[in-house]
């Protein structure tokens, strides 16, 4: 199968790129290999010059790389110029800390003198899914190409032009060419590249199901790995939050890339003292959402990824309301030429329907109604994912007691959750395991070595 970059606002085909056989991957992967050995070698102060210089490309050139977002995704141009500056913010963050991230430490021990080195472990390979194609790639790659590692990319087959964009970005940045290589290889050579002696680790960030795939396979083949996968995060609302606030920051968090985001608040859950009010003002400011072509500056709503994607999530709306969900806004597919789907509220959903057990990968709120807080809490943790939460109250530390209760690996008070380099991102349960960003990302991808002298 070709990749084939389509435009789904309106689903017209781009470009096609032929897919590489088995031994364009072992060469690609033999160069990059070759090309990391000369690389580990280099100094901080070499590898900063050239990822603040990445930086700097990203910065400039913005609306460019933007551009080939909004044509391969259909992500709103004002959003997806956010996403490119915050690769640039990733990159410089990385170049500024990446050196006393991994500086020896030394422990007291018996020896004269003992220390743990972080070291480059090699080739890391990263499979990445579509719905923030720079970000995505710039999380794991920045702190990894710091680290002295090199770069492999699969990237998701329908974004082939920013997968040769990211490539093209290293090279004019100076990195080593062969450092970061984008493979157009297909889903099904993943296998391939996990299993070549030159890759040492796989990162993968995606559904669940390629998830335990591409762990099996790694773990098979006893290659490190990092998933970071699919989430349906709670965002909590108590009696006395700031129902503006929540409302506002829960219809961004829902419906920001056309609610393709792993940590969208994919369960609402307000509480019974103020639920009538918190459905009516977040179904006002639902509706408020422009809904339009990509490119134009104001609007809000794009189409989504694919249409085969927005068939299956409707699919998902469909059964709900079968199974008893109340179709309180949208909920039908539009008609006209692209994948655009409506912003969209299922209301009083329950434990019977599809909408509380699984993600909904689209613009469309699902709200499930708790009579108390404790209720709340259950709720939120009655799922087999756990990437992201967030609790709104009048009360941050009372807020914070309930954050303890919830099973995910973050819990945002007052605020809607958001990747931040300075965070350690990461689930638990089915979201996967191991984190990116920070210290702790750029340490998942090293040699943690002890050197021991008597
Ligand atoms: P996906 O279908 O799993 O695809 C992700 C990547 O995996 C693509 O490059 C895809 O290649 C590849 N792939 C698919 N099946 C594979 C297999 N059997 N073996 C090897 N590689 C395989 O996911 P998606 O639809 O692109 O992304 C949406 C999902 O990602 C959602 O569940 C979302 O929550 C999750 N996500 C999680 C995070 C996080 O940080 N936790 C961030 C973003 C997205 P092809 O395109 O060629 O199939």
């Amino acid at each position: 199968m070709p990749y084939i970059s389509l435009n789904p606002t309106t689903n017209k085909i781009v470009k096609t790129y032929n897919s590489w056989d088995s031994q364009h991957l072992a060469t690609a992967l033999e160069k990059a290999y070759n090309t990391q050995q000369i690389w580990r070698e280099t100094a901080f102060a070499e590898r900063s010059k050239r990822m603040n210089r990445a930086a700097m490309l990203l910065h400039e050139d913005v609306t460019e790389y933007a551009k080939l977002i909004t044509v391969e995704i259909g992500k709103p141009l004002r959003e997806a110029c956010a996403e490119v500056e915050k690769c640039a913010l990733t990159c410089r963050y990385y170049a500024t800390h990446a050196k006393d991230f991994l500086q020896d430490e030394i422990i007291q021990t018996d020896a004269s003198k003992s220390y743990v080195s972080y070291d480059p472990i090699g080739i890391v390979l990263g499979v990445m899914p579509w719905n923030f194609p720079f970000f995505q790639v710039i999380r794991f790659s920045a702190p990894a190409l710091m680290a002295g590692n090199g770069c492999v990319l699969k990237h998701a087959s329908n974004v082939p032009q920013c997968a040769l964009a990211l490539e093209k970005l290293f090279y004019d940045a100076e990195f080593p060419r062969y450092l970061f290589t984008t493979l157009m290889i297909e889903a099904a050579d993943v296998v391939d590249a996990i299993a070549n002696p030159h890759v040492q680790a796989v990162t993968f960030t995606g559904s669940e199901a390629a998830g335990r795939k591409i762990a099996a396979h790694a773990g098979q083949h006893l290659k490190k790995c990092v998933l970071e996968l699919g989430g349906s995060d709670a965002f909590i609302v108590l009696k006395d939050a700031d129902l503006e606030q929540a409302t506002t920051f829960s219809v961004k968090s829902r419906f920001q890339n056309c609610g393709q985001s792993c940590i969208a608040a994919k369960r609402i859950i307000p509480v019974a003292e103020i639920a009538d009010e918190f459905v009516s003002l977040f179904k006002a400011k639902t509706t408020e959402l422009i809904i339009g072509d990509p490119m134009n500056e104001s609007t809000q709503i794009g189409p989504m990824a694919r249409l085969d994607l927005r068939n299956e999530l409707h699919l998902q709306v469909t059964d709900s309301i079968a199974q008893g969900a109340q179709m309180a806004l949208g909920c039908e597919l539009a008609t006209g030429e692209g994948a655009f789907y409506p912003p969209s509220i299922l209301d009083q959903v329950t434990a019977q329907t599809r909408a509380y057990h699984e993600e909904l990968f689209g613009p469309v709120a699902t709200i499930i109604h708790a009579a108390n807080e404790e209720e709340a809490i259950h709720i939120a943790n009655d799922t087999r994912f756990g990437l992201g939460s967030s609790i709104w109250s009048h009360d941050a530390e009372h807020a914070e007691k309930v954050a303890q209760k919830i099973h995910a690996g973050c819990s945002f008070i007052n605020g809607m959750v958001k990747s931040d380099p300075r965070l350690p991102f990461g689930g638990i349960k089915s979201s996967g395991f191991g984190r990116e960003l920070s210290y702790h990302g750029i340490r998942e991808f090293v040699n943690t070595k002890t050197v021991w002298i008597r």
